[in-house]
């Protein structure tokens, strides 16, 4: 018998999650009944396993001296060390200093809060260069909403906004630049039909291998 968290809501299926530290979490309609939801669990044993076996198995980033930060398309080596905070980069280093270097929360934090201080000028740059024919087609310049997601790089919204995920900092910029192409497209196409593909290839005639770098995982951040 598997271990779950249930989550009941105002859904009409169930959905089944394993989370990153193999958590299987369920979110059910709210009458669903425990034993209908205990049922659909043992029925997807093998896919929980499965699920399970990837996350435990997937390269993590770690938060400690010496490792690896992929940075728009470079990496940087952390030096890490004791001191007021403070994230800057030097060369070939990211240097972080923090009051406790051993401890990988801290890091972690500390440089989380440097990759969103970068995110919202070089977000808006890539915005900036790729909006002049957008403009011209008559189209409001969306607002930049910077956000973590899971599941996706991007999206525009029909209010105006566009959404972008913060992990694009670590792919090179020429991605980035792929996936604001792609969401000011939807400016004027919001679905992904032969209209959306030819004004991406009009506007990006590079765009499919832009969007390979984007498939390759770097790690879980
Ligand atoms: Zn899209």
């Amino acid at each position: 018998m598997t271990d779950f968290e249930l989550i009941r809501s105002k859904r009409r299926s169930l959905e089944l999650r394993v989370l990153e530290d193999g958590t299987v979490q369920v979110r059910a309609p709210q009458r669903a009944p425990l034993r209908m939801v205990r049922d659909f669990v043992d029925s997807r044993r093998q896919w929980i396993a499965d699920q399970q076996q990837r996350q435990a198995t997937r390269p993590r980033q770690r938060w400690q001296d010496g490792e690896v930060l992929a940075w728009r398309g470079e990496s940087l080596q952390m030096d890490v060390c004791e001191g007021r905070t403070r994230v800057v980069v030097s060369g070939p280093y990211l240097s972080v200093r923090v009051a406790e270097p051993d401890n990988e929360l801290t890091v972690r934090t500390a440089v989380e809060g440097w990759m969103r201080r970068q995110a919202k000028p070089v977000f808006e740059d890539s915005i900036a260069r790729q909006f002049d024919w957008f403009e011209t087609a008559g189209f409001a310049r969306p607002t930049l909403r910077i956000k973590k997601m899971r599941t996706r790089w991007g999206s525009l919204s029909a209010r105006g906004y566009i959404n972008l995920n913060i992990a694009l900092l670590h792919y090179p910029p020429a991605a980035l630049d792929y996936v604001v192409m792609h969401e000011l497209c939807h400016l004027k196409h919001m679905d992904h039909g032969p209209g959306f593909h030819a004004l991406m290839d009009a506007r990006m005639p590079d765009w499919r291998q832009r969007k390979a770098v984007l498939e390759q995982p770097l790690f879980q951040p």
